[in-house]
């Protein structure tokens, strides 16, 4: 299957072998009945990776989610995970324990740049922020010895910053460690970050993948390329004996497959923390990546309109977008993004923080609410909500001012979410 439109409907999927069912049946079950007692014990042991035991560990819905997105993002496996901040958690908790740091791009989703700077902290896992994520030398500068990952988004929301994604690969594996992705803005329709370097990629699932703002979820994908044997002792947790399945390394038993990473992010960190998917939740994400291609191409179709619409209007201080001439960020989309430079357009709106509020207390077609990637325009004022949590230095960091406003731009007729635009910038 070599094309990404066939990959995204028929990868992982088959038949149902019970009814012959097309479309792929919830399998709404905690449970799946061993056959006897050597097959249950072989799912046990890891010897039967095939089998379904228990829904925290894997189920057949959500295994297509895994083998879809897997296919799509170029990676050997992928683990499903119940949100988007499950999958960050767990992408990292895989590479990093207490006593051990992690450098992260500073322009973050706001709950990423929380849960890396309160959460982590409070369990030993220290985090340096870079600053300037175009900036390579603050990334070298920032990684210390006891370094086990690098981690960026590769669209920053809400400044629509395009990550150089093989310049950091390329820093990180010259210090021996691997770059983390955070690809939720863009999908792997837009970019596919493995195939520039990247090691492992995350998504909330949430956003566009699903696609209609009907189900939290998130997916942790292993490119199989890190090579954790180089250093072993950085990486015990995958390298060294596991006591609790019989001394078994992932790394020696795995590696070869290319499947090590995932594997103990699913039998370890899952079957521990468990943040599972919900099998209903799995199906409705499968009905939104079915259609990812066509519905994202509307998105970035409109979002470039809405843009280049913003960027001309008196009321509009300026546009953060990837798709304009005008951003720092347009050589590197072009670079990246030849598909488009997603659908996330943020502005800065002139009379600062009164005018914001005024703008989204009028808008009528966009929703104001606390979410991207929905079919259908949703707007925010993320100084007042998404990213205040944050102080004024950190908000200033992830390139949140007073005035901005953040839109996700849906594929309803462009001529009516002009209309609306303009509206409520009269109403600013
Ligand atoms: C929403 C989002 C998250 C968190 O995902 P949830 O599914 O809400 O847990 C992480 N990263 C980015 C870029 C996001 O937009």
């Amino acid at each position: 299957m070599t094309s990404f439109a066939t990959r995204q409907l028929h990868a992982g999927a088959r038949p149902d072998p019970a009814t012959g069912a097309r479309a792929v049946p919830i399998y709404q079950t905690t449970s799946f009945r061993f056959t006897d007692s050597a097959h249950a014990a072989a799912a046990f042991a890891l010897e039967d990776l095939e089998s379904h035991a228990y829904t925290r560990l894997s189920n057949p819905t959500s295994a297509v989610v895994e083998e879809r997105i897997a296919a799509l993002e170029g990676g050997t496996a992928a683990v499903a995970l119940g949100s988007g901040q499950a999958a960050t958690t767990l992408a990292l908790f895989n590479l990093a324990r207490a006593g051990d740091h992690v450098v992260a791009a500073a322009s973050l989703y706001g709950g990423t740049h929380t849960l890396l700077s309160s959460t982590f902290a409070d369990l030993g896992v220290g985090v340096t922020f870079v600053q300037d994520p175009d900036d390579l030398a603050a990334w070298r500068g920032a990684i210390t010895p006891a370094t086990r990952a690098l981690f960026a988004e590769s669209i920053g929301n809400p400044l629509g910053n395009v990550l150089d994604v093989a310049a950091v690969a390329e820093v990180a594996h010259q210090a021996g460690l691997p770059l983390v992705v955070d690809n939720t803005v863009p999908t792997p329709y837009l970019l596919r970050p493995i195939e520039h370097g990247a090691d492992v990629v995350v998504h909330s699932t949430t956003k566009f993948l699903a696609g209609h703002g009907t189900a939290i979820g998130g997916v942790v994908v292993d490119s199989g390329r890190f090579d954790f044997g180089r250093h072993p002792d950085l990486w015990p947790g995958l390298t060294a004996p596991d006591p609790t399945y019989q001394g078994l390394s992932f790394w020696e038993r795995f590696g070869p497959d290319g499947v090590a990473y995932a594997l103990r992010l699913r039998t370890r960190l899952l079957r521990d923390l468990g943040p599972a998917a919900s099998p209903f939740n799995s199906f409705l994400l499968l009905q939104g990546i079915e259609t990812l291609d066509v519905r994202l191409a509307r998105h970035v179709e409109n979002a470039q309109a809405v843009a280049e619409f913003l960027e001309g209007h008196p009321a509009v201080e300026g546009v953060h977008y990837p798709g304009l001439p005008s951003s720092r960020w347009h050589p590197a989309a072009q670079r990246y993004l030849r598909a488009g430079a997603g659908a996330v357009v943020a502005f800065e709106i002139r009379g600062g923080r009164e005018a914001g509020a005024r703008f989204v207390d009028a808008l009528r077609l966009f929703s104001h609410l606390a979410n991207i990637g929905d079919v259908r325009s949703l707007a925010i004022h993320p100084a007042s909500t998404t990213h205040a949590q944050l102080g004024p230095a950190e908000q200033r960091a992830s390139g949140v001012t007073p005035g901005l406003v953040r839109l996700s731009v849906g594929i309803e007729g462009i001529a009516d979410l002009i209309a609306d635009l303009n509206h409520a910038l009269e109403k600013s």
